[in-house]
């Protein structure tokens, strides 16, 4: 996360085109899905609009194309000719898996791509482009589920293009898997809209709902983790999760049995130990949490390991609010997170 006032900062930087911004951070424009160079040509977009991400890589996984003007990614100064043309190739055919025979196509050495990628953008070209596919893929999942919040009151159904655009993310199984460690992928229709579960034989690693944001930053976390291939499919923990959320939805489970996988430093799994201690029906805040671990003065580090969960529902994160009662935040949304909990007190209730 940018603070705010680096933000403010490099929005006057935007603003005055300042040069020796380049490379130090690129703006997303909302309004056009675009993300360009701080010394763009193009008429600068109001700072509500605005999207600052201190990478390239970040800018494409949150769904943002490169900028037609200002070529973020092609600065004639910085990037070679084989960099040029395969940005370009990219841009060509977003959703396009690339394999060795279009490298081939391209007469361009793929070693030598990775390397000059690596070098210039700080990830391989095969990363470039899985990034900006997901990118692509989340925003069409995104722009379906904007409706969400309005079918709230009115119970959900999804259309088969988030199944489609779904596929898109998590891409077919790799010809030769070879030893490699497959993690599977699920999509689940809820109450509250559809979900994602991500498993290996023995425990679920990843439950969130598809239009969360930072998802794909997500998914690509697990993946450099766990060195897993992710694949779509099922497994025994995600057969069960899907029983269980049924019977939370319906009011008839409060305690999960899942089992999971945390993956977390030691005092991230303390915070979401903790968090499973809260009953269904109650809420507390970060301080309160943080007192409670014996480290009173750790409520910032609590409220960041509350936000790097990543089993929503199942790890109640939603059970915190702020001190003063208001709803604090929450990334599936704060229409769903109001929803959980008073969904959770009528349970309680009855
Ligand atoms: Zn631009």
């Amino acid at each position: 996360m940018i603070p705010a006032d680096r933000k403010q900062v490099y929005y006057q930087a935007l603003i005055d085109k300042k040069s020796e911004y380049e490379g130090i951070f690129y703006v997303g424009v909302k309004t056009t899905g675009v993300f360009c160079r701080p010394t763009c040509p193009a008429r600068k977009p109001k700072f509500e609009n605005c999207e600052f991400y201190e990478t390239a890589k970040e800018a494409l996984l949150a769904s943002f194309r490169p900028c037609q003007r200002c070529r973020p990614l092609s600065h004639p100064n910085h990037v070679s000719e084989l960099v040029r043309k395969l940005v370009e190739a990219v841009e060509e055919n977003p959703e396009h898996r690339w394999r060795e025979e279009d490298f081939r196509r391209l007469s361009v050495d793929a070693s030598t791509a990775r390397r000059q990628f690596k070098k210039r953008f700080g990830m391989t070209f095969v990363e470039y482009a899985r990034a900006r596919r997901m990118g692509m893929a989340l925003k069409q999942i995104r722009a379906g589920s904007a409706v969400i919040d309005a079918q709230l009151s009115t119970g959900y159904e999804s259309g088969s293009g988030f199944r489609d655009a779904f596929s898109r993310i998590m891409g077919a199984a790799p010809a030769q898997l070879g030893e490699q460690r497959i993690l599977k992928a699920s999509w689940l229709d809820t109450r509250l809209g559809p979900m994602v579960a991500i498993a290996d034989e023995q425990a679920l690693y990843l439950l969130e709902f598809v239009d969360r944001r930072g998802l794909e930053r997500e998914i690509e976390r697990l993946r450099k983790r766990t060195k897993a291939a992710i694949i779509p499919g099922s497994t025994p923990p995600i057969e069960s999760i899907e029983r269980e959320l049924t019977d939370y939805f319906a009011g008839r489970l409060t305690e999960f049995k899942t089992p999971v996988t945390l993956l977390g430093s030691p005092f991230q799994k303390e915070v979401w130990d903790q968090l499973r201690k809260i009953p269904p029906g109650q809420t507390t805040s970060y301080a309160h949490l943080a007192a409670g671990m014996g480290k009173p003065s750790a409520y910032r580090a609590v409220a960041q390991a509350n936000g790097a969960n990543q089993l929503a529902i199942l790890i109640p994160c939603h059970r915190v609010i702020n001190s003063n009662g208001e709803l604090g935040g929450y990334g599936g949304g704060l229409s769903r997170k109001q929803w959980l909990l008073d969904h959770e007190k009528l349970g309680v209730a009855e």
